[in-house]
């Protein structure tokens, strides 16, 4: 990571948006909001520079209202204990540690995997 003017720079990001997980993105943040995400295709492109440091959901939310997290991870864990065949879902835009947590999470609680490419 260096800084340039008012920006930092990240050289070798990964891209996580279509699967190829292209892994030598520079990119260039003002602090807020990436504005520059060099070497990525005009998909990559798109997905970065629309992410931002705003807060725009609250931490966790449980039908619809907003919760704690250690009451959203206890209802979770309750839905999950009560369900027959738990799936565990989705995971496009998941980091390689996230979708090995998925995973170990499914096999422990005897459920399956899937992913938004089965679609
Ligand atoms: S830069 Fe483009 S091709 Fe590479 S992972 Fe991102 S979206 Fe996919």
């Amino acid at each position: 990571m260096s800084q340039t003017s008012n920006l930092t720079v990240v050289e070798n990001a990964t891209c996580t948006f279509c699967g190829c997980v292209c892994d030598d993105i520079e990119l260039h943040a003002d602090g807020e909001r990436i504005v520059q995400a060099k070497k990525a295709c005009s998909l990559g492109k798109s997905w970065f520079v629309h992410h931002t440091a705003e807060r725009l959901y609250p931490d966790a939310l449980i039908d619809g209202r907003e919760a704690t997290l250690d009451e959203a991870v206890e209802a979770a864990a309750e839905h999950l204990h009560a369900a027959n065949m738990p799936l565990v879902y989705g995971l496009s835009n998941t980091t390689c540690e996230a979708q090995r947590e998925a995973v170990a999470l499914a096999e422990s609680i005897g459920g399956v995997v899937d992913s938004h490419t089965s679609l």
